[in-house]
């Protein structure tokens, strides 16, 4: 059989490698360190963690990262084997010894007969003779192939900086509150008028969320960061807050167009507002509040905001250094490249965020490209899964911006509302409705169990075509 190429050592390129191998189809890893360096990584390991050694939290009852470790080990995930072999001690979280880990993962990738580890750098588009290929080269990307996949997907398409706002649940957003309008009633293509959900503000709320908002602490740039650029149109709020106390009033706090309908005669002084972000509309980003704000403070600081007093977030603004593909506009479900297929995306350059998406993204990409050189249909997981639910926000389940903006696509951690809504009523063992907390926690386990169960499903069903195909 023809190699499958994969370009990136880190956490999707390995794990991506493992699968396409335990397929039983050559893979040729292609690492460039310790030829060549990106300015987070320190070692020639693969699989490097370049910061924190966590996997965050194990609870697959009621965490969807912890779900996503559940899926992945019962894929046969290597990360997750070397992960937990290199376990130390965290509470409910999975860390792991970084050295041990990265040396585990390295070892087992050089001793399959069919892995060879290439060391240098992919310099520009792989060479035409590669028949299938998966790009994994992470947020820092080396400049001579991003330069390369830019010109193949076009400026819009590829980013060197992400710009955060935070992402709230629909459903922790108080509707008494807050009400649904478009500004001007205007309706966008496929929208109704009523797109977005706002929330009013009146003079005082509107200063002591200003003063909030100046007083919090702000995270730093790395030093490889510091030319991070601002773009116009797309300043962090604490940003535009420090050019004047009035600056979001007449910027993304703007209240014009909008009638409050609890309060109909009285302009509010200042309005938030949120747009749907996924398909699903289970989540809403709250519009031009990317920031740097330290996380902590960013809870507590947007909980200032009226109808957003209880607001859960499944992802806090930031602005970093990332290189990522506007992938629901480029790949298709099994992550290839629309406009040149024999090319595949894993791991974080396609917009999903952390370790563990990384390499679960990484995990589906290698058994796709496998399967394709098989001669067999690569099989989608069902999008209630974790792993299928992340794939499909990449490749699909995220709506583009209906109106004029910088490009609404921006990196996201594995969270429940990726996954379509679960219609229940949650009781508890006596027969009452549940409330609060103990019917958010009921939700989440019935969203963990409907996985398993569809997981368990998909598993038995491709057995049955893998060995129909021998
Ligand atoms: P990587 O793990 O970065 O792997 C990409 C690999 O490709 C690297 O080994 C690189 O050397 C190689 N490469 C790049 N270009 C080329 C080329 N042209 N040819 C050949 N090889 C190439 N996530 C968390 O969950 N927790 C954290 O604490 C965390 N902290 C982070 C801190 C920083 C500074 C950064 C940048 C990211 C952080 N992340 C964190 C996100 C983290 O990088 C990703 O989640 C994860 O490492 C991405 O996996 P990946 O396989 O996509 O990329």
């Amino acid at each position: 059989l023809d190699p499958i190429h994969v370009i990136g050592g880190g956490l999707a390129g390995s794990e991506a490698a493992w699968q396409i191998a335990q397929a039983g189809v050559p893979v040729i890893l292609h690492e460039m360190r310790p030829v060549r360096g990106t300015d987070a990584h320190k070692t020639e390991g693969l699989a490097e963690l370049v910061c924190s050694n966590s996997f965050r939290s194990d609870d697959a009852e009621s965490n969807a990262v912890g779900l996503l470790h559940q899926e992945m080990r019962s894929l046969s995930s290597l990360i997750m084997a070397k992960g937990d072999a290199n376990q130390v001690p965290a509470g409910g979280a999975l860390a792991v010894d970084r050295d041990g880990f990265s040396q585990a993962v390295t070892a087992a990738l050089e001793a399959h007969p069919l892995v060879t580890i290439e060391r240098g750098e992919i310099g520009g588009l792989p060479p035409e003779d590669w028949s299938s290929v998966i790009i994994a080269t992470g947020p820092l990307t080396s400049p001579a192939l991003a330069e390369a996949i830019l010109s193949l997907t076009g400026e819009t398409s590829l980013a060197f900086f992400d710009a955060i706002a935070p992402i709230v649940y629909r459903d922790s957003i108080n509707m008494e509150i807050a009400w649904y309008q478009s500004r001007y009633d205007k309706v966008g293509p496929g929208g109704t008028g009523k797109d977005y959900i706002n929330c009013p503000m009146t003079r005082e709320q509107y200063e002591a969320f200003i003063d909030a908002l100046l007083a919090g602490g702000k995270t730093e740039f790395k030093d490889w960061e510091a030319d991070t650029p601002y773009f116009d149109g797309c300043l962090p709020i604490e940003v535009m807050a420090e050019r004047g106390r009035e600056t979001l009033r007449h910027g993304p706090m703007k209240p014009v167009g909008l009638t409050d309908p609890n309060n109909p005669t009285v302009k509010p002084y200042a309005i938030v507002q949120l747009r749907q972000d996924n398909a699903l509309g289970t989540l809403f980003n709250m519009v031009g509040f990317q920031t740097k704000l330290k996380y902590g403070e960013q809870a507590q600081v947007f909980r200032m905001i009226p109808g957003l007093e209880n607001a859960e977030f499944a992802r806090l603004g930031g602005i970093h250094r990332n290189t990522y593909l506007n992938s629901p506009k480029l790949l298709d479900p099994t992550l290839r490249l629309k406009a040149m297929p024999r090319i595949r995306f894993a791991g974080q350059i396609t917009g999903c965020e952390g370790y563990v998406e990384s390499a679960a993204v990484g995990l589906m990409a290698g058994r796709f490209a496998a399967a394709e050189r098989l001669g067999r249909a690569p099989a989608p997981l069902p999008s209630t899964t974790a792993m299928g639910a992340l794939v499909n926000h990449i490749t699909g389940g995220h709506i583009e911006t209906i109106d004029e903006g910088p490009r609404s696509f921006q990196p996201m951690n594995v969270n429940f509302g990726l996954f379509p809504p679960i219609d229940f009523t949650p009781k508890s063992e006596d027969g009452k409705r549940l409330r609060g907390p103990a019917k958010a926690l009921a939700k989440k386990k019935a969203l963990t169990d409907r996985a398993r169960s569809d997981l368990a499903a998909w598993l038995s069903g491709s057995a049955a075509l893998a060995a129909a195909a021998e």
